[in-house]
Order: C-alpha cells, then structure tokens, then sequence
C-alpha cells in the first residue's frame, strides 16, 4: 500500500508538473497572439521582428496551425493593406495640394503676398536644386525647426538627382518650376514651352506634384520665358528679400535677409546651381532670428492662401 501511494503520489506531482507546463506553453502561445490582435499594427512589426529572433519562430508556427487565429490575422493583414492603400492617396492628394495657388494669383506675376497684421509669415525659397549635399544639408536643418520651404527646380539637374528631388517633395516642401537649363537668354514661344513644360513634366512624373508656380532664372522677366508661364496659367513668384548668397559672405548674408524682411515676405536663397556651403552655414542664425521676430515659416502657396484668407476676412468684415 504504501509503496502504491507513494507511486501515486509521484504521479500527482508529475500530473500537476505537467499540467502546468502545458499551461504556461498555452498562455506563452496565446498571449503574444491576442496582443498582436488588440494592438493595430502589432501583427506586422511582429512579424519583421521574428525571424531574427529563433526563440519566438514556434509561437508564429503554432499561431498558423490556429484557425481562429489565423482569421484574425488575415482580417488584420487586409485591414492594413487598406489603411495603407487609403493614407498613401491622401499622401498623394496631398502632395498635389501642396503645390496649388488660388485661382486669384493663376497667370500673374508677385514678389510678396499682402497680409493683415493679425499675420506674421514669411516663405523661405532656395532656387537652383536640385544639389548634392547642400540640399540635403537644407533639408535637414528645415525638419529640425519644422519648417516648410519652397525649392524652385532646374530640370537639368532634377534629372541628375532624381533621389534628391524625390527627397525634397517627400519632406512636403512645396515644389517650383525653374526652367530646364537655367540661361539668361530670350525665348521663343516654343523654346520657352520647351524650358517650362519640360520640367513641369519631369516634377510631376517623379514626385506626383503638378506645380503651378514659376521663377524664371535670374529673375529676368522680359525675355520671354515669364510671358508663356503667365499665359499658362503659373503663378510666376519673385522675392522680397534677397540674400545675396550666391557673392557674399556668411555674416552680410543674413543682414541682406533681415534689412529686406517683412510680413508676407519671399526670401530667395540656393541650394544649388555652385558652393551653397554659405547658405548653409547662414541659414540656422536666419532661422532663428525670424523665429525671434515672431515669424511663422510658410510656403509659397501657403502664403498666397494666407493672402485669400485675409481678404475674404475683410470683405465679410466690411459687409
Ligand atoms: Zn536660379
């Protein structure tokens, strides 16, 4: 008898062993599968990280072999695919908003937009992109103070920098057409649609944005080119304040920007076309002196809409 109870014994304990094992092996394979269902996204961050960690590859096994589960997953994996599917439109519908201009300022030609004072913006422009290096270096002191720009594009040089370009607009920059080949010589009708339709094109084909402003190289305004943008409907944007950085040294660079400086101001600078180093070096004190002032970072577009606002905002004040 007591040699039977004490077997018996043993067996309890080996049951209940057992028992538990299983138990824990249960909970350890469900557990991460309910967290994976509860929490949105999880399923596919899961499954980047497992096949780097042999531990878990069991649990993802066995979670197939799972029917329920596996329906969970399925349902969770189309769920994904459509709430990528929609943001990547949005981002795309977006990404053609960026660079539109209300109706008003279509065909003419502007070098600031006129606010009220309850504003205080002001639109960075960097022209002659783009470039190695010196985009990117402005690229990255925009996102760090958070800032949107506008970047006036030469088509001969977005066709070197395809990657570049496909940067600039993925950071939600607003994107501008600044001809071809970048000359200071007149135009025909057909050289200049050339110059212009040619680079418009190219924008769109690589980074989806239809632009609709216009700056024609040099700033020159009689040589033909701004006549068939105008006729074309862009919007052709000069600057307000000038910064010179393209012959002058970091320190009067930043003085040439803040003695010009106004609300509704176009500030021009480059990011491309030679050594932009200076531009570069300028552009975190230019910042943060703007910032000073109480400025606001804008693009051009925005401006303009800004400018619309504002006087739909007076007319229905003065009715
Ligand atoms: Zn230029």
């Amino acid at each position: 008898m007591t040699n039977l109870k004490r077997l018996w014994r043993r067996r309890k304990i080996f049951i209940v062993a057992f028992i538990a094992a299983v138990g824990s092996f249960v909970v350890g394979v469900t557990l991460p599968l309910n967290l994976r269902a509860i929490v949105p996204g999880a399923a596919s961050q899961a499954q980047v990280v497992n096949p780097s960690t042999p531990l878990m590859t069991p649990h993802i096994q066995s979670a197939e072999n799972q029917p329920s589960s596996n329906v969970n997953l399925v349902k969770q994996a189309i769920g994904d695919r459509v709430e990528f599917s929609t943001q990547a439109i949005v981002q795309l519908q977006e990404s053609r908003f960026v660079s539109s201009i209300p109706s008003q300022f279509q065909g003419t030609t502007l070098s600031h937009a006129k606010l009220d004072s309850r504003h205080k913006a002001i639109a960075l422009t960097f022209d002659d992109g783009p470039w190695p290096t010196t985009t990117v270096q402005i690229l990255d002191l925009l996102k760090k103070n958070n800032i949107k720009a506008t970047f006036f594009w030469v088509g001969i040089y977005l066709q070197t920098y395809p990657e570049l370009g496909k940067q600039v607009a993925a950071a939600g920059h607003a994107i501008g057409n600044h001809t071809w080949n970048h000359q200071y010589i007149k135009y025909n009708e057909e050289g200049a649609a050339s110059e212009i339709d040619r680079t418009t094109s190219l924008i769109e084909e690589l980074t989806g944005i239809r632009t609709s402003i216009f700056r024609p190289p040099g700033g020159i305004l009689n040589n033909g080119l701004a006549a068939y943008a105008q006729k074309k409907n862009y919007t052709v944007v000069m600057w307000s304040a000038d910064s010179l950085d393209w012959r002058t040294a970091t320190q009067s660079l930043m003085e040439n920007v803040m003695r010009q400086a106004n609300s509704g101001g176009i500030v021009l600078m480059h990011d491309g076309g030679g050594n932009r180093s200076r531009t570069v070096e300028a552009l975190p004190d230019i910042i943060a002196q703007f910032r000073k002032e109480g400025y606001t970072f804008v693009t051009v577009p925005e401006l303009l809409k800004m400018q619309e606002q504002d006087l739909k905002h007076q007319e229905t004040a003065q009715k």
